[in-house]
């Protein structure tokens, strides 16, 4: 469902961010009905600012409220759901260029920027590319557009960010990283020199930067390739539109007839791979009727609805009209991303965007995964067991129930040939063409395997790191103004209260062990649902420097985490060595303080 805020999961993003050294800040949500959190009326699906909606972040001078640990975002666990942002410029130590339109995702494929291997991300229309803050870029403003390309840079003391994912767009679609291209295992790569060009170019041309100074001429549209995962509906739509509205009579049966077929022709030459020809009619037909309805409504098409700007921002404001869902209720399997290839006289299939993730549980499960298929209700993953993976029928059924309009056997023979292969034969050229069940479990990539068999094993590490943290707690100095340790580190604040800084509790383990950024998210969660916890408790102390946010954990947490860490089977793996009784070190003494702590007065 659209809109449906998960703060588990975005926490998870945002403690990987952080991990990354990313500056994130909280921008405000989306709530179920559409409303943006800011409160503004307008501010919503369907109202007059929806362009703003879910992507300005929470209060003023947010450049210097960002996230500085796993805590404050912790923090923003409010029940309010909320975006998040990326703070880009020379501080935040990023910058963000984004393709919105087929200009700019030709001129970025001019660039060779298509084959950079950097953390993308895709906001539904265009996809992004992070990369490096460049010290040559200081004096380029907050944003350029060199070739249409989106450079967010945010240089000049300009607050500026970008919308990272999981935030929800107000389309409708949740924020995605390229599969290919996540953040999770892609490092930021250093901004090319090309781009940097480009950007210093743009800047001295004094070419737009978002301020709209002066009318500029904008050449016409320029129609190149438009590759899959970069925006092919929106292209088409964009370039379907640009035509109506540059002809003179577009609604005439004649005139109508002839721009349908050059915008098919379009199609064919340059998506690729092309929209089926319902899809592309669909688009085509629901630009004419949207032409009409202005009409009626009195509009008359003067020159600045020509311009590329205008295009772009009328293309959007249809793309909103067009119902998404019915964008995927298509047919042929090259609109679901599979790539088709001739061998002899039949035609195969190569996996394209499709990939597997296998779930080692018992029993083993299968995940496919297809990106055209994000905006169905299964969010483009079908899961499986391994006897369905096997059987074409099954697969195609499991497909079905998953996104509930693919249909990958309306000719059931032709499908079960895609699936399970064909053997070589004079009709294929004498090559056998392999089925892509069998491609998928070849491309299969041993790092997307979810182990699920040791999780509970996992689960008892953990616990028992955090445990083994806790047997080293302080105890409160004074018995009467008993507080907690200001450097975040576990103590008895009274006989039932263990007060401790999360991060900086995961941080010292960390230091000793190797722990996923994820997992301190995960152990947490699996404490709450053993808790049956909403969240943890969180607890304020005031100290003379200031205000300190500590977790505090009763006995029965600690007990909680005591069967944790005795894992699964039963079988005690820790539990022995956790001594729960008062600590014999005191609060504050030397010996539990890192020499790099000492402040010299
Ligand atoms: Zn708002």
């Amino acid at each position: 469902m659209a809109f449906e805020f998960d703060f588990n999961e975005t926490f998870k993003w945002c403690a990987l961010y952080l991990s990354k050294g990313l500056r994130i800040v909280r921008l405000h949500g989306i709530k179920p009905d559409g409303r943006c959190t800011c409160g503004d009326a307008e501010c919503r699906v369907g109202g007059s600012k929806q362009k703003s909606c879910g992507k300005h972040p929470v209060g003023l001078e947010w450049g210097d409220r960002y996230a500085r640990s796993e805590d404050d975002i912790l923090e923003w666990d409010d029940g309010v759901p909320f975006n998040v942002g990326v703070l880009l410029g020379e501080e935040g130590g990023v910058i963000d260029n984004e393709d919105d339109s087929p200009e700019a995702t030709a001129f970025r494929e001019s660039l060779g920027l298509n084959e950079l291997i950097t953390p993308s991300w895709m906001s539904g229309k265009s996809t992004h590319q992070l990369t490096r803050w460049h010290d040559s870029l200081s004096d380029c403003g907050g944003v350029q557009k060199p070739g249409g390309l989106e450079c967010r840079i945010g240089a000049g003391g300009r607050q500026i960010q970008s919308v990272l994912p999981p935030s929800w767009h107000n389309t409708g679609v949740q924020y995605k990283w390229r599969p290919d291209l996540s953040i999770d295992d892609i490092d930021i790569a250093d901004t090319p020199k090309v781009l940097l060009v480009q950007i210093s170019n743009a800047a001295a041309a004094g070419s737009s930067s978002g301020g709209g100074s002066g009318i500029k001429y904008q050449g016409p549209l320029v129609f190149r390739e438009v590759h899959d995962g970069e925006g092919r509906h929106d292209a088409l739509l964009m370039w379907a539109w640009n035509k109506i509205v540059n002809d003179r009579d577009p609604l005439s049966p004649h005139r109508r007839a002839v721009l349908t077929q050059e915008i098919r022709d379009a199609n064919e030459k340059y998506i690729k791979p092309p929209k089926s020809a319902s899809e592309a009619l669909q688009i085509i037909n629901s630009c004419f009727e949207h032409f009409r309805k202005k009409q009626e409504k009195g509009w008359r098409v003067s020159p600045s609805d020509m311009t590329e700007e205008a295009v772009k921002a009328e293309a959007a404001k249809l793309e909103e009209e067009v119902n998404p869902e019915d964008a995927v209720a298509v047919v042929g399997l090259e609109a679901h991303g599979l790539e088709p290839y001739q061998a002899g006289e039949v035609r195969g299939y190569r996996v394209g965007t499709w990939r597997i993730e296998m779930i080692k549980g018992d029993p083993p499960e299968i995940v496919l995964v297809v990106p055209q298929w994000r905006r169905t209700p299964c969010g483009g993953r079908v899961n499986m067991t391994l006897d369905t993976f096997r059987s074409a029928a099954k697969v195609a059924s499991a497909v079905f129930n998953a996104t509930h309009r693919v249909i990958l056997d309306g000719d059931s023979k032709k499908w079960v040939s895609v699936w399970k292969g064909v053997d070589a034969s004079k009709k294929t050229g004498g090559a056998s063409i392999p089925g892509i069940m069998e491609q998928l479990m070849a491309r299969k990539s041993a790092d997307d395997d979810i182990e699920v068999g040791t999780a509970s094993k996992r689960y008892a590490e953990l616990a028992g790191y955090l445990l083994k943290s806790f047997r080293r707690a302080t105890k409160a100095k004074d018995e009467e103004k008993p507080e907690p340790n200001d450097s975040g580190r576990p103590c008895w604040v009274t006989p039932d209260e263990l007060w401790f800084q999360w991060g900086k509790v995961w941080e010292e383990i960390s230091s000793a062990h190797d722990v996923a950024v994820g997992e301190r998210n995960k152990i947490r969660n699996k404490l709450l649902e053993i808790m049956h916890a909403k969240d943890l408790v969180h607890k304020r102390h005031r100290f003379p420097s200031g205000r300190l946010e500590y977790i505090v954990f009763t006995r029965e947490w600690v007990t909680a985490l005591e069967s944790l860490a005795s894992g699964e089977d039963g079988m005690t793996l820790y539990k022995g060595e956790i001594d729960l009784d008062f600590p014999k070190t005191e609060n504050h003494s030397p010996s539990t303080v890192h020499r790099i702590e000492v402040v010299e007065a």
